[in-house]
């Protein structure tokens, strides 16, 4: 188990909600760790819609889920949060007063002050794919996530899938690689045309192999994959391999949040209205996760919470402080906080 990192809050997840989060914490000095199951920041906008325009978000008239995300990063800069991602919060314990413990699935330990749950809809989680007999191999050579490209030198690797993650993957460790197998089941692929280019061109220069069918059955023993077997459309193959990715894509399910004893509502979080602090003090839920008398699940909804959160955040985390509300505009000490003074 790694060093216990100490902070004053820890928010899981990394969506608009809770990116915002950082920049009214930043402002009144609380130091934020952000938390994330997905590989990148921007929750459902970069993973949904990065493409697709949104049109509600005040002040500004038009902007992508991608374009959004960019501008939150670059709103809180100045605070330099650190972002532990490809990992989810498996676990959250009250230590004490003002006192949380905070453990992911990769052994990471955080202590904080408070945390702020803005997990959205729930942990993205990769789809199982339908091949009969997989899950005793995963997570010991089926993977759905690359945590370390190391992990996979010199192996026999199998890719399944035809969208980004499967092609960018098939680049990225073809090189390390013994040799690499992308299967999918048709020979169009939804990922990015430069990829599908590059990756053509591997499979023309004899570099890597290139299977249109389905996986229909897997070898092996003791969670070791040792061959898989490939339904093609004129015959079943034989390919030997070390490890399996498959990458069908994510969907969102509740995950962890809810054997944390928080009390909850139908898969919701409810909270109070002046604070959205739950009914554990000093752990607060933030955006799409919580619930209260007239929610509506949008990003507005949920930059305003993280406002009002973080208000009360400071008590916790400065207990003898007064708190001074003060405005960006005419603020020096804000100013500062933000670089511009
Ligand atoms: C297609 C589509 C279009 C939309 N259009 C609009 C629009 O036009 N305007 C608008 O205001 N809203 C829109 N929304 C809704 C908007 O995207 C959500 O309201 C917003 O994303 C909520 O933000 P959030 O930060 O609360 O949660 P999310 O964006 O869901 O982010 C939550 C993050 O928490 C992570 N997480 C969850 N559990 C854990 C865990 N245990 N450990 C680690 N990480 C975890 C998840 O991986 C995720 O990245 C749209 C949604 C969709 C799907």
């Amino acid at each position: 188990m790694s060093d216990t990192i100490k902070t004053d809050i820890v928010i899981i997840g990394a969506g608009p909600v809770g990116l915002f989060a950082v920049f009214e914490l930043g402002l009144l000095d609380i130091k934020a760790h952000l938390i994330d199951i997905l590989d990148k920041v921007g929750g459902q906008c970069a993973e949904l819609y990065p493409e697709k325009p949104i049109y509600d978000i005040p002040g500004i008239p038009y902007i992508t889920g991608h374009g959004l995300t960019d501008a939150l990063m670059q709103q809180i800069k100045p605070f330099n949060p650190t972002f532990h991602l490809n990992e989810m919060v498996a676990k959250v314990e009250k230590l004490g007063d003002a006192q949380f413990r905070v453990t992911t699935d990769g052994d990471k330990v955080l202590e904080c002050k408070c945390v702020a749950i803005a997990a959205g809809g729930g942990s993205f989680q990769p789809k199982r794919p339908p091949i009969q007999g997989i899950e005793p191999y995963e997570d010991k050579s089926v993977f759905y996530a690359v945590r370390k490209m190391e992990n996979f030198r010199g192996k026999n690797l199998l890719i399944v899938g035809g969208g980004d993650s499967a092609l960018d993957w098939t680049l990225n460790l073809q090189p390390l690689a013994k040799r690499l197998t992308l299967v999918h089941r048709r020979d169009e692929f939804r990922g990015a045309p430069d990829s599908v280019n590059k990756m053509r061109a591997l499979v023309a220069a004899g570099q890597m192999d290139l299977k249109i069918g389905q996986v229909s059955a897997l070898e092996g023993g003791a969670g070791q994959l040792t061959a898989a077997s490939i339904k093609t459309k004129d015959a079943v193959e034989r390919v030997e391999c070390d490890a399996m990715l498959p990458f069908f894509g994510l969907t969102m399910k509740l995950g962890p949040v809810a054997d944390w004893g928080i009390a909850m509502d139908d898969e919701l979080i409810p909270v109070d209205t002046g604070t959205f602090e739950t009914n554990i003090p000093g752990l607060f839920a933030i955006g799409d996760i919580n619930t209260y008398p007239g929610k509506l699940k949008l990003i507005l909804s949920g930059f305003h919470e993280a406002a009002l959160m973080s208000q009360k955040a400071y008590h916790y985390v400065y207990p003898d402080k007064r708190l001074v509300f003060q405005y960006t505009t005419s603020s020096t000490s804000l100013q500062k906080k933000l670089g511009v003074a």
